[in-house]
């Protein structure tokens, strides 16, 4: 049974990733300050034998004895990390001191959750992991694109200067179930929306583009990146994306949101945020090289389930539910 680490394991991927690594039997360490994590998140978990939950901020110091830590801590959505965007930057660069630091000296392997922000506004199309990126060093989106920046620079410092056992994965856009209904993040915003019978918020022309990974594939992905043997396959020297290749404009998006909901939501445009990157997709030919992973849940039925969530999880808070009220 090994002790693993989960920074930010009250958040939207922390907390289905503690739930599976339970499930395969390990001991769960979950750390979080509940900036944008959520107590609900991880209630179910509370009394099972081998979670323990530590309410503690990243960036200051952290002393325990683990085996391998995944360092999800830094919120997500461009709408939280730009409310308070010094702390984002804290997060990014002396969580990922504090963690490289637990790790050498318990020489545990260690996973950074990067991000495909670290490429900006690409002029590559798709992004293959060896393009160096375009991002704005001043804007608004800098404190965490370049937060996370600097958090790759110390992950392969730490590899080579002390020898860390290392993984840096490039997320791509996740989507599903536990996602803040406030979030802010277009999959969210867009089903909370279509099922109050709110205005969609299409920022900008709609034109841009993302593609869109559902949680649980991304999980499967981020497990199969921390158990590459690097004693076989040597140190792992280069970040590797992962993500759900299919691409899909925003309005398109709104678009499938409100056929699946059956809402009758009108689409309001609302200002393009500063820096939006304008397209993103993933190359995941390394990912598939190093672990055989591939996506395998297709954008429609991850939108489906994460309906059924947001339904149930407004029910709850006492919201109506219009289009579900009706049907
Ligand atoms: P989230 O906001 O739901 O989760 C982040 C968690 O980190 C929250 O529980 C929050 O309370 C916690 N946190 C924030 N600052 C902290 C601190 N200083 N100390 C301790 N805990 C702290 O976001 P998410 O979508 O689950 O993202 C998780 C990680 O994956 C983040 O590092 C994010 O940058 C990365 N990522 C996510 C996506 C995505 O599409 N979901 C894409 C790229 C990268
Ligand atoms: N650190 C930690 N837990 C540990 C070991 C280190 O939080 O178990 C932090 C500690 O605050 C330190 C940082 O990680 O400042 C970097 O550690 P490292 O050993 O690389 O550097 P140093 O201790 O020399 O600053
Ligand atoms: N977006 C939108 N309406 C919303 C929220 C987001 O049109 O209510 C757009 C946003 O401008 C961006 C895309 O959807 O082009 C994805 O935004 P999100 O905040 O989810 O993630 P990111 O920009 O970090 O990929």
């Amino acid at each position: 049974m090994k002790k693993i680490l989960v920074t930010g394991g009250a958040g939207f991927l922390g907390s289905h990733l503690c739930e599976r690594l339970l499930a395969r039997g390990d001991d769960v360490l979950c750390v979080d300050n509940f900036f944008t994590g959520q107590r609900r998140n991880i209630a179910h978990l509370m009394g099972h034998p081998r979670f323990e939950f530590l309410r503690h901020d990243v960036t200051f110091p952290l002393y325990v004895e683990v085996d391998e830590i995944y360092n999800l801590a830094c919120p997500a959505s461009p709408v939280h990390y730009q409310f308070d965007p010094v702390q984002t930057t804290k997060t990014s660069v002396i969580g990922a001191i504090n963690m490289l630091g637990l790790a050498k000296r318990t020489k545990a392997k260690i996973l950074q959750a990067s991000t495909s922000e670290v490429y900006g506004d690409p002029e590559v199309h798709p992004q293959p992991e060896t393009y160096w990126g375009r991002v704005n060093p001043i804007g608004p989106r800098a404190c965490y694109d370049e937060g996370k920046r600097c958090a790759e620079t110390l992950f392969f410092d730490y590899q080579r200067q002390h020898g860390v056992d290392i993984r840096v994965m490039r997320i791509f856009n996740t989507y599903g179930p536990r996602m803040h209904p406030d979030d802010g993040r277009v999959v969210s915003n867009f089903i909370v929306q279509a099922l109050k019978g709110d205005d969609i918020t299409l920022y900008g022309s709609g034109e841009q583009t993302r593609s869109f990974c559902y949680v649980d594939d991304l999980i499967a992905g981020m497990i199969a990146c921390m158990d590459i043997d690097s004693t076989v396959a040597g140190p792992i020297d280069r970040p590797i994306n992962f993500g759900n290749p299919s691409e899909i404009s925003v309005h398109d998006l709104a678009r499938q949101v409100l056929a699946l909901t059956g809402s009758t939501s009108r689409i309001v445009h609302r200002p393009c945020p500063i820096d939006d990157p304008r397209q993103r997709q993933p190359n995941i030919d390394l990912a598939r090289k190093a672990t055989g992973w591939r996506p395998t849940t297709d954008l429609r039925e991850g939108l489906h389930r994460t309906v059924a969530y947001f339904h149930d999880t407004l029910v709850i808070e006492g919201h109506e539910s219009r289009t579900q009220a009706q049907a």
